[in-house]
């Protein structure tokens, strides 16, 4: 058992890679379209970093943190989510100065980690595609970066994607409206589950998105935040709105979405799709204002949002998109004899430095098995090189499709392959 993959982990694999890639690829280039660059943070952190940021009574920070002490006894956590340790980095290395040109806008991809129940859609190592923008607290910069979300979604062919839209207004409206759920919610602790018996002391919006049935029951006639906001909570939702509708980008209000983070305020929003018909959030973000300032830097606005690779991937396959994903060899070069073995190894090399994709036979099999390779490697097209090839100076290249075949020197397959392979098809 020791020598089999932790739960709750995952090998990714020649043939899934190649989708991870794609999908990585096409994130990179929608980012730097919005001026995002790449931030590469370590993937594990002292505690308080996670603790002190998420919130010490959030489900990351109680149950699900891979938390442990090192050999020189210091408290470390592998990464549960990208965007403290993000904050961590801007102020620690002062990304805040004025030389910095602002907005300050990284993005990352990568591992995190968090102790969880191993299902569909949920690991315990799992890959975030996550962006943050430091230093606006425009209304624009919330909209933009949804709207980055909902591009991506679209580059990618993903239908029926939903933007949940919700604010948590001020800290003053978040604690106005929080002191009116814990009276609302007080007379009907008995109805909660235990989990939000124990939110109701210590994190009551939370009871708000719990996924248990008696609670859902519960909270069906709760008061609304959007009653709750002050002037400037209003006026920054309104913008969103309104920027939202004129973007021709979908939403939905979703006043029971809170979010499991401590350190959102205005806006909040998740992407949620179906799969298999249960309903899964791909994506989710918001603004935290707090958070920089709460970490040790000076006051600075912030929004972002943490994409689930896994699910996305997941939600391509069900939705049966195909991934424009080349897999094909150009070139397999067929080795007829040990005697032209170094020739091969020279005609693969001077034809793959034109930018070419080759694989050759470097097993010494009969000639039917190394057909067989060409077929499963799908290669393009196939030679045969053997000692009278060799002495000719001349090989026979086929279109391994339609067995089209032309006959070339080896300076011209050494020179210009594009012409071969243009002659074939
Ligand atoms: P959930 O309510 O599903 O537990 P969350 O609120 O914990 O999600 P976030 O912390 O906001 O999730 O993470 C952002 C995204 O990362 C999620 O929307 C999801 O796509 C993905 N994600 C979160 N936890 C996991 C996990 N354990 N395995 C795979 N993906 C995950
Ligand atoms: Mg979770």
């Amino acid at each position: 058992m020791k020598l089999q993959k932790p739960k709750g982990t995952q090998d990714i694999l020649p043939g899934q890679s190649e989708r991870w890639q794609y999908v990585e690829a096409v994130a990179r280039e929608t980012f730097a379209s919005y001026n995002y660059a790449e931030i590469r943070t370590p993937l594990f952190e002292h505690y308080e970093v996670f603790a002190r940021s998420v919130g010490d009574t959030t489900d990351i920070v109680t149950k699900e943190m891979y938390d442990f002490y090192d050999k020189g006894d210091r408290h470390i956590t592998l990464r549960p989510e990208g965007t403290a340790a993000v904050v961590r980095s801007y102020v620690e290395n002062k990304l805040f100065a004025p030389e910095v040109p602002k907005p300050v806008k990284v993005y990352y991809m990568g591992a995190m980690f968090r102790y969880e129940r191993p299902q569909a859609g949920r690991l315990r190592e799992f890959h975030q595609l996550g962006v943050e923008c430091f230093g606006s607290s425009n209304p624009a910069t919330d909209v933009e970066t949804m709207a980055m979300a909902y591009q991506l979604f679209n580059k990618l062919g993903i239908k029926d994607v939903v933007l949940h839209l919700n604010t948590l207004g001020t800290p003053g409206s978040r604690a106005k409206y929080r002191q009116a759920l814990i009276d609302y919610l007080t007379p009907l602790k008995d109805q909660l589950s235990k989990d939000s018996q124990r939110r109701l002391e210590e994190n009551p919006l939370r009871v708000l998105d719990s996924k248990e049935k008696e609670d859902k029951v519960a909270v069906a006639n709760a008061p609304s935040i959007l009653d709750y906001l002050d002037e400037e909570s209003q006026a920054h939702f309104d913008a969103v709105r309104e920027m939202l509708e004129a973007l021709k980008i979908p939403y939905v209000i979703d006043t029971n979405m809170v979010r499991g983070l401590d350190y959102y305020n205005h806006t909040i929003f998740e992407f949620i799709t179906k799969v298999n018909d249960s309903e899964l959030t791909i994506c989710a973000g918001g603004r935290y204002d707090g958070l920089v300032a709460q970490m040790g830097g000076p006051e600075t606005p912030g929004f972002g949002f943490g994409l689930g690779q896994e699910r996305l991937l997941m939600i391509l396959e069900a939705q049966g998109l195909k991934l424009p994903i080349e897999p094909a060899l150009d070139l397999y070069v067929a080795v007829l004899g040990d005697v032209v073995n170094a020739a091969a190894l020279e005609i693969v090399q001077a034809v793959r430095l034109q930018g070419f994709k080759v694989e050759r036979d470097v097993l010494g099999r009969k000639l039917k098995s190394q057909f067989k390779s060409a077929d499963q490697f799908a290669a393009k097209t196939i030679l045969t090189l053997g000692e009278s090839e060799l002495e000719a100076g001349q090989v026979t290249v086929k279109n391994n499709q339609t067995r089209a075949e032309v006959t070339v020197s080896l300076e011209a397959l050494k020179t210009n392959f594009a012409a071969i392979l243009e002659e074939l098809f």
